[in-house]
């Protein structure tokens, strides 16, 4: 019979990367696994991402957002520099384009302030100064948002927990849990694992596998796209470093911005529009599973009636290029449609309650054997050190 390990993770994103790397330093001689799918590690959300590490400006003061952004971004911003990962601290500035944006503009400062972060109004004339190719009647100047790669942070944890002992599987997806006696038998497709305690980071999956795990969350995933264009290389230094619109407070994404990369290409999104299954990376790929489960839910067909109008524009600027660029031409007038190509779309696994409200903070819930993590949208890959320490600390009591 196969040893018994003491915690397996599922999923090899950067949440779950990071409970490993986390575990690893609080229990040390632990057996710890990590179960990932996919062959390669941050195959879907924290591959597909515009690799911005947050300063923790939006989130409402005393959220899990707000505190694991703040710390967990520095200490991104260590991990990157002790390991050799390309990481800018660029700032970036969020620029109302119009006086009727200002009141929302100086809501987002004061709760910036209230978060701990540096934060400072500046005028049209510095914003010009900044960024010249950018309109605007002011802005806020957030000087500790920063760049890096994600997926390149997942495989050099994937490195260490390699060299620290971790048994790690790649191509190696759960289907199935049954208990045993005190512990867990999870069946893979690369055969069976025996555990003590499981942490379930699948993301996208994070519903189901809490439903494989005889759990009912209380909330469930609802995928949503992110659109993605790149500027031709000429046209590259039209943005010097991020530039963020003043975001809808109704709806827990960011607004199309314009992010340089670390690599030094700038692209221009992410829109947010529904995809028509959990890694629906286009309009073409499509899953009769999921719009039947779609279309069954009640909480969905409420989220639907409260954000037709948002969901409507958002599909016919993803739709139809010029209306996106005329969107992205709010803040950079310049813009035209030949100077932008598609780029690789990302997914976001965003949780939705049974009574249709996006739940905005991360949510993590227990059990005897698990512990879910439900929902961890942007900036979970900023903070997801800290959430690692989190849910690592949550476990290890467990396993003294
Ligand atoms: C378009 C977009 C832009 C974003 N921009 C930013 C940003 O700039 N800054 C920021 O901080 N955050 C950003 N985010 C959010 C960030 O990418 C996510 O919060 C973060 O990557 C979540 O990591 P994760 O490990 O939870 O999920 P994932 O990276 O999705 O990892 C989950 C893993 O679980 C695996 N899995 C699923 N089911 C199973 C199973 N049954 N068995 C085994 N493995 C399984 C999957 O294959 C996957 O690799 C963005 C997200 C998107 C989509």
């Amino acid at each position: 019979m196969a040893e018994t390990n003491d915690i397996t993770i599922v999923g090899g994103g950067i949440v779950g990367l990071a409970t490993a790397h986390a575990l690893v330093r609080q229990a040390p001689g632990r057996r710890v696994v990590v179960l990932e799918k996919e062959h390669r590690w941050g195959a879907h959300q924290t591959g597909h991402n515009s690799g911005v590490i947050h300063s923790g400006l939006y989130y409402p003061p005393g959220s899990a957002k707000a505190r694991f952004a703040r710390g967990g971004g520095e200490a991104m911003y260590r991990f990157c520099a002790e390991h050799g990962i390309p990481v800018q601290r660029t700032g970036k500035v969020v620029v109302a384009t119009g006086p009727g944006q200002l009141p929302a503009l100086a809501e987002l400062a004061r709760r910036g302030t209230a978060n701990g972060v540096r934060v400072r109004e500046i005028g049209a004339a510095e914003l010009r100064d900044r960024e010249p190719h950018v309109r605007g009647v002011r802005a806020l100047l957030v000087p500790d948002a920063g760049i890096t790669d994600f997926a390149a942070v997942c495989r050099e944890l994937a490195g260490i927990l390699a060299e620290r002992g971790v048994d790690l599987r790649t191509g190696t997806e759960l289907v199935e849990v049954r208990r045993d006696g005190p512990g867990l038998v999870l069946t893979t497709t690369s055969g069976e694992v025996r555990t003590r305690h499981a942490v379930n980071c699948a993301g996208l999956h994070g519903d189901a596998v809490a439903e494989l795990a005889g759990a009912t969350p209380p909330a469930r995933i609802l995928p949503f796209r992110g659109e993605y264009y790149e500027t031709a290389p000429a046209r590259r230094d039209l943005v010097n470093a991020l530039v963020y619109p003043v975001p809808d407070p109704a709806f827990p994404f960011l607004g199309v911005h314009l992010t340089r990369m670390v690599d030094g290409g700038l692209h221009v999104g992410p829109n947010a529009v529904p995809a028509l299954a959990r890694e629906g990376y286009d309009w073409r790929t499509w899953s009769p599973e999921h719009l039947r489960r779609m279309a069954g839910d009640p909480g969905l067909r409420a989220l639907a009636r409260r954000y037709w109008r948002t969901g409507l524009g958002e599909i016919s600027r993803s739709l139809v290029k010029p209306l996106f660029v005329r969107a992205a031409r709010q803040l950079l007038p310049e813009l035209r449609g030949r100077d932008l190509v598609r780029a690789e779309a990302g997914v976001r696994a965003q949780a939705v309650t049974a009574d249709g409200a996006l739940v905005d903070d991360f949510l993590v819930v227990e059990d005897e054997h698990w512990v879910h993590v439900l929902n961890a949208p942007s900036p979970a890959a900023t903070a997801s050190l800290l959430i690692g320490e989190d849910i690592a600390t949550r476990i290890t009591s467990r396993v003294a």
